[in-house]
């Protein structure tokens, strides 16, 4: 008898549903059951899709009846609010995009579709993927499974804490400077963000567009590799999408450690602010990869400290200019009773957008105007070549790095919320990966004061199999798994 139908891995689930003993049906309905019971304390998600969900889970049992199944066929999937799905409201968090519908679906999601998945509905978010918490969501904040009153990490909080409490079994969201990895350590499962053009950003509400990428959640880095290995791949219709080799490794079991030099820089080791349980944690996870045969590296990425700097300066450059469209013209909210038309943006703006929007806005154009440029934008831009250096550098020395994912664990609800500095550096061992491209994964490697902590690990670029040959060396020897938490 099969316990509990919302802790299977995509690999137990294909297994039952092609012997019958169990259906897509059955699958969706233990989850939507699950929701039911956990949603309206965790609120991970902002919307369902029973339209959908009932279609593709009909749709995946008579293909399984056929025995013509896709890879994914029934197994039942969330999508962070910025991946536009057609006829599905999609906001990006933001009340300035309520009610809008729209006319396609992001290519990533369309090809999981095409692969069987079942979608059940829009995680929350926080607006525009602007944050670490999903505290800026324009609805209400997300909780942490685990401990109700923490924020479950951001900006794809809502879909972390969705596969966090068994409320979906794989989830999508978007990392721009650590919003997959970061919630996916706050929340305990396992979060892919991929080598920058691995997945077409087609249909994915931009942030900032030179450092965004879709990924996903799972509970296993098996799940997590198979989903992005059935989204990723050139797409004629992002110009940065690519079909490089690197994802061989995803459909073989196994892969060891043995004789791989992993690198730990000492910036990112002795961070300021990580606390002694995350750190405790790291270095569990260090003594069972070098158990596990692995030769640990001291490594050096000296450009550290200026990241979140340059970050700060790029991605807000890139979202003044990404949000310029909203406008109350072509999309969502219009506040029509202004007097003329520059009264009628700027209070369409003012109304949709949230504080941090609007602080980022105002930052990013001020970087971008004559006479700043040179001094913030040019400069911050030159940063981020010297980190892709620093990267370039340790890969000489290591084939894959190894951190923690956050410095901390999840904090509580509203700590955070009154100082946007202390929020930033919540990312800090997270966003030199995306200045570089890099692909990173977060894996679940322990607990600190009951708190799940994260173990990062990044790879060259496209060297998304050698990233996952590492995480998954490293559940297999520390046998954690991501649990389901019990949240009530
Ligand atoms: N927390 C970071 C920010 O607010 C990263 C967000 C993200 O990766 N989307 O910009």
């Amino acid at each position: 008898m099969i316990d509990d139908l919302t802790e299977l891995t995509i690999k137990d689930a294909a297994r039952l549903l092609r012997l019958g003993s169990i259906s897509s049906a059955e699958l969706v309905t233990a989850h939507v059951e699950r929701i039911e019971r956990l949603d309206p304390h965790v609120k991970a998600y902002l919307r369902f899709t029973p339209e959908l969900w009932e279609s593709q889970a009909d749709e995946a049992d008579r293909k399984i009846g056929q025995g013509e199944a896709p890879p994914l066929a029934g197994i039942p999937m969330a999508v962070k609010d910025v991946l536009c799905v057609r006829g599905v409201e999609t906001t990006a968090g933001s009340q300035i995009l309520r009610g809008f519908k729209p006319p396609y679906t992001a290519t990533a999601v369309a090809r999981l579709f095409e692969a069987g998945a079942v979608m059940l509905g829009v995680t929350n978010c926080d607006e525009f993927a602007m944050g670490s918490s999903t505290e800026n969501s324009g609805y209400f904040p997300t909780r942490n499974p685990w401990d109700l009153d923490r924020v479950p990490g951001g900006s794809s909080g809502g879909s972390a804490a969705a596969v966090a409490a068994g409320e979906a079994m794989i989830a999508l969201g978007s990392d721009t400077g650590g919003s997959i990895r970061q919630p996916a350590a706050l929340c305990g499962v396992v979060g892919m963000k991929p080598t920058y053009g691995r997945v077409s950003r087609y249909g994915l509400i931009a942030f900032a567009s030179s450092l965004d990428q879709i990924g996903p959640f799972a509970r296993t880095v098996d799940d997590a590799a198979i989903t992005l290995s059935l989204m990723a791949g050139f797409d004629p219709l992002d110009a940065t999408s690519s079909d490089r080799p690197g994802l061989e490794v995803l459909n073989s079991s196994g892969g060891t450690v043995k004789g791989m030099r992993l690198g730990v820089p000492r910036e990112y080791y002795d961070v300021k602010g990580i606390e002694p349980g995350v750190k405790a944690a790291l270095d569990a996870a260090l003594f069972i990869l070098r158990n596990a045969g692995a030769e640990i590296v001291d490594v050096s990425l000296p450009h550290t400290d200026y990241g979140l700097a340059a970050y700060y300066i790029i991605a807000p450059a890139e979202c003044s200019s990404n949000l310029a469209r909203f406008d109350g013209v072509r999309y969502g909210l219009a506040e029509v009773d202004a007097p003329n038309i520059t009264d009628e943006y700027m209070q369409t703006r003012r109304k949709g957008f949230g504080t941090e929007v609007r602080r980022r806005v105002m930052l990013g154009t001020y970087a971008l105007s004559s006479g700043y440029y040179d001094a913030y934008y040019l400069k911050a831009q030159k940063v981020r070549t010297l980190i892709k250096r620093d990267f370039d550098e340790a890969f000489k020395k290591c084939d894959a790095i190894v951190s923690a994912t956050s410095p901390t664990v999840a904090f509580p609800i509203g700590s955070k919320t009154q100082d946007p500095l202390s929020m930033y550096l919540c990312d800090v061992l997270t966003l030199g990966g995306n200045l570089a491209g890099l692909p990173g994964i977060s894996v679940p490697c322990g607990t600190s004061d009951g708190l799940p902590v994260g173990l990062q690990v990044l790879g060259p670029q496209w060297g998304e199999s050698v990233v996952l040959r590492v995480a998954r060396s490293y559940e297999e020897a520390s046998e954690i798994r991501a649990e389901v938490a019990s949240v009530v």
